[in-house]
């Protein structure tokens, strides 16, 4: 092999390697976006559930009733956590990875069996 077929090979590997650091870092930005959205989403169910605590607290102050009060609420809540559950899929399939049926560590998209516990999946 010649040095100036060497040096080739250097350099494609180095190009290579640097392509995949580029793609990886793509999607290293990709996911911290989601997990903004993610956060994001959390904080604002917490700001529902602290304004149902206060109205339930200020009922029960008043002595009234507290059962269906909240269903907008709850149906926001519900919806938003739906996002969420939306958005971790998102991170999977960026990261080329599934849950595991059975003990629901992340791994590969394609694997048969999980590495972590041996489910079949
Ligand atoms: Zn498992």
């Amino acid at each position: 092999m010649s040095i100036i077929n060497g040096l080739e090979k250097v350099k494609n590997s180095i190009q290579e390697v640097s392509e995949e650091f580029v793609n990886k870092s793509q999607d290293m930005i990709q996911i911290s976006k989601i997990n903004l959205e993610i956060a994001s989403y959390e904080n604002e169910v917490k700001e529902i559930y602290e304004s149902i605590g206060i109205r339930v607290f200020e009922n029960y102050k008043q002595n009234t009733p507290v059962n269906k009060e909240f269903g907008n609420e709850c149906e926001r809540i519900r919806q938003i956590k739906k996002n969420i559950k939306g958005k971790r899929k998102e991170i999977l399939k960026i990261k080329r990875k599934k849950i595991c049926k059975n003990c629901g560590n992340e791994i590969g998209k394609d694997v048969k069996f999980c590495n972590f516990c041996g489910s079949k999946q």
